[in-house]
């Protein structure tokens, strides 16, 4: 299920709109409030649910983390510099854990078109490009070839 949000909570801050990766939310021009204008594009990222203050979107949460009949509650708090996820399950289990706030400075992200070209070595890696500089660790952690599949005879 995409995003809906709850109008009485919105004030109209317009951060979700910003982080959007679809572009999908919207002020109303007449109530001044945000609304997802294409539920079918939503990809359920939680970008905006994490980033409004008012806790004013719902979504539903990933089949991997909450099975159907589950509700998840996001809240963002600023003051911890935390978001706190609350998951509920329908045979009333609840799960609560929190996620730092990311603290890199609001449109400092270049985009990829302002990074230079990958390399053709780069094209064949199975890292992504600019990974790990992007990250700012100096080696992605990764299993070693005799890691893999123990316990196997
Ligand atoms: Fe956009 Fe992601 Fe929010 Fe959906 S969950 S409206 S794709 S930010
Ligand atoms: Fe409304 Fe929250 Fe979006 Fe701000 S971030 S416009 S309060 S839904």
């Amino acid at each position: 299920m995409p995003t809906f949000v709850y109008m009485t909570r919105c004030d109209g801050c317009g951060h979700c709109v910003d982080i959007c990766p679809s572009d999908i939310m919207h002020i109303d021009k007449t109530y001044r409030r945000a609304l997802n204008i294409e539920p079918n594009m939503c990809w359920e990222c939680y970008s905006c649910v994490k980033a409004c203050p008012q806790f004013a979107i719902d979504c539903r949460g990933y089949a991997d983390f909450a099975p159907l009949g589950h509700s998840v509650r996001v809240r963002r708090e600023e003051e911890k510099g935390m978001i706190s996820w609350k998951i509920k399950f329908r045979d009333g289990r609840e799960k609560d854990f929190v996620s730092p706030i990311r603290t890199t400075p609001w449109g400092s992200i270049p985009s990829p078109a302002e990074l230079a070209a990958p390399s053709a070595d780069m094209m064949k890696s199975q890292q992504l490009a600019h990974e790990p500089e992007a990250l700012n660790v100096p080696v992605l952690p990764a299993l070693r070839p005799d890691q893999l599949k123990q316990g196997l005879v």
